[in-house]
This record gives C-alpha cells, structure tokens and sequence, in this order.
C-alpha cells in the first residue's frame, strides 16, 4: 500500500465545469496529481439533494464532469475518479458520523445555509440536503485524507470533518483532543488524519452575474466548452455599475478580477486596471472584449483535448469503474478500522466489489 498522503476532493453533477472550478481547486488537483493519492469525487448522490426530480440530467453531468476533468488536466491513470454511489462505505460512514454532529450543529453551517439562500430553497428543503454535509465528512474521511483542495466557500464544510475526525479520535480511540493537527499520536492511536483545506490563490472566482460567486447552478458561470462568441456574449452580460467612460470602477469588481486572472500581459492588466479605476476615457465594454479574448485562449488547449472523449461515454465509464475500484480498496479498510474502534467489529466482512475493469 502506498506511503504517500491521501488528498480527497470532488464535484457535485449539478452542471458543467466552470473557471471558478479550474482556479478554485482543479489547478491545484494538477499539481498534486504528480505528488500524493490523488481521489478526485464524482459527488452524485449529493446532487440528488437538490435535483431528485432529474435523474437523467444528473447521469449525463457526472460524465460530463469526467471529460471536463481530462480537458484541464487530470490524469485518470495518476489520481482516481470516484463515483460516489458505488462506495458503499461512504453511505456507511455518513450514519455514523451524522451521530457525532449535533443537529444545530450541521444547520450553523454558513455555507448550507448560503445556498438555501442563493438557490432560492426556503423552507422546502429535503431532509437529505443538510445531510449533504455531514456526507461530506464521510467523502473525506473514508479515504483519510489530509488535505482537501478547494475554493473558500467549502472551508466550513472542512472545519466539520475536522470536529468529526477529532471527536470520533477521542470518542473511540483515546486521543487527547488538544493535541496538534500533526501529532504523531492522531495516527498511532487514531483512526482519522485531521485534513486541512487547501485554498487556493484564487479562493472565490467571481459569477458573470457581478455578485455570486461563479456556479453551476446559478447561470452565472463561464463553461470549459463555452466557445468564443459564447464567452464574449456572457462577459457582455457582466453587470459593473458603471454608467459611463468616465465613472471611476470599483477596483473589487467581477470584471477587475477577471482582468487580473486572465489577462497574461501583467503591463496591460494593470494599466487597464489604473483606467478604470479612475474611470479615465476606458469603457467596460473595452475591457470585457479583451478579457474574453483572454478567456478563449485559455479554454482553447482544454477543448481540444476534450473534443477527444466526445461521444464516447464506454472510455469515461471505464475511467470511473478503475477509479472507483481504487477507491473501494482504500475506503474499506477505513471502514473496517473505524468499525473496529467504536464497537462495530463483530466480523470481517468482505464485499466483492469486481475487477477494474
Ligand atoms: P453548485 O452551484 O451546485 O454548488 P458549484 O459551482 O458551487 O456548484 P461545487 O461542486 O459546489 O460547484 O464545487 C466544486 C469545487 O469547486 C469546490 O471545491 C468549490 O469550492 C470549488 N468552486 C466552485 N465554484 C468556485 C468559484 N466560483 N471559485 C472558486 N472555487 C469554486
Ligand atoms: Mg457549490
């Protein structure tokens, strides 16, 4: 069994990939791919929280999702993709651990209750949408993962598998909840690694919108396979405030992050900046032309590479049936040492999960 650390992150198949995902987490998956146990999660049961009503939908998604994660870079041989409803263990981790968190506990959390804001849910919730949270302890600690690479709006989500990891450690293991994340001791006598989020430099990539952030579900994102004249339209769309030439923008806006993100020529982006900023003679529609030329070339390499696996969904679903195969392997025996720890461990058992392939 591999030595190196385990690093666990995923996606929800609630839609395409966006730039909010490349520069939030998929750029840095890149990097880590070369270096760590990658498991990249394809979270298909989560995306029933919200979307029970479009099981066809969230099938294509989730094969969608794997032809964007080859287009920018992911490496099915070095990290597994995982599908999330063919990990048993997960399912089995998430009761358990849902008896660890209170339940106020869960609903405190501000990024579940930041969507049932934005996603326009009210009172009507399903009962498994909170649970959603407490699932993805479970995504990250059945791999025992020790860092989670992700945009900002998922930290709350890790400052909750981090109570998790460190409540069952001391529940059913003994182990001082005082000491440090990387004592020595959390893994000698605990079960679980306390796993850290991992943000990236851009933490929260900006919607077309001018107010969200960028998201799938909220129509106000940027695709992988969005051509040319489509980036050029939605930045078109991009709401600044600005009323004319000669109004002086808001240095925070959408528009200036993009100009910082994308456009590659340090000089321009920051002379660009200073103009508009000081609302000297510069248009935002200027601005948003060159950004989107910007944009296009940086999705150009990634939609040739995916143009590849169009069509083709037997080479996807063999990439997650190997991936998930791994998965199996790793989230098992977690399984086992956490059933062994708090007083589950009557037998082994073992599930034949087939071959990779
Ligand atoms: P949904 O609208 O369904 O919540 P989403 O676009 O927020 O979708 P998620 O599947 O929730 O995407 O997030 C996947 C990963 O991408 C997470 O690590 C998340 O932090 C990151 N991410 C998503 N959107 C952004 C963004 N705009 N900026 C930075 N990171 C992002
Ligand atoms: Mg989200």
């Amino acid at each position: 069994m591999s030595t190196r650390e385990a690093i666990l992150t995923g996606d929800t198949p609630t839609g395409q990939l966006h730039l909010g995902h490349y520069f939030g987490s998929v750029r840095r998956r890149i990097e880590l791919q070369e270096t760590h146990d990658c498991y990249f999660l394809l979270a298909n049961m989560h995306a029933y929280t919200t979307r029970s009503d479009a099981p066809n939908e969230i099938y294509t998604d989730t094969l969608e999702i794997v032809r964007d994660y080859l287009a920018m870079g992911i490496d099915p041989v070095k990290a597994a993709v995982v599908l999330q409803s063919e990990v048993p263990a997960i399912a089995e981790l998430t009761f358990l651990f849902a008896m660890l968190l209170p339940f106020n506990r869960v609903m405190r959390n501000p990024t579940l209750k930041e969507e049932i804001k934005v996603k326009g849910l009210g009172e009507n919730y399903s009962f498994g949408f909170p649970l959603y949270a407490v699932g993805q302890t479970a995504d990250i600690l059945a791999f025992r993962a020790h860092a989670v690479p992700v945009g900002e709006d998922q930290v709350p989500h890790i400052e909750l598998t981090r109570e998790v990891a460190r409540r069952f450690n001391k529940l059913y293991c003994g182990v001082d909840e005082n000491i440090e994340d990387d004592d020595p001791i959390m893994e000698e006598k605990g079960v679980f690694p306390i796993p850290r989020a991992d943000v990236g430099k851009v933490g929260k990539l900006m919607g077309t919108d001018g107010v969200n952030k960028m998201s799938k579900s909220l129509n106000n994102a940027i695709l992988i396979t969005d051509t040319p004249k489509k980036v050029k339209k939605k930045l078109g769309q991009l709401y600044t405030g600005r009323q004319s030439m000669t109004d002086p923008g808001d240095p925070d806006s959408s528009l200036m992050q993009y100009v910082e993100l994308f456009i590659k020529d340090e000089a321009r982006a920051a002379e660009l900046k200073d103009k508009y900023v000081r609302g000297d003679n510069i248009g935002d529609g200027h601005i948003k032309v060159e950004v989107a030329e910007s944009i296009s070339e940086l999705l150009a390499p990634m939609q040739e590479r995916r143009a590849e696996y169009e069509g083709n969904d037997d080479t996807i679903i063999d990439i997650i049936r190997d991936g998930t195969a791994r998965a199996n392997v790793k989230t098992e025996e977690t399984l086992a040492m956490a059933k062994e720890a708090c007083g589950l461990g009557f037998f082994n058992r073992s599930i034949s999960f087939g071959d990779s392939k």
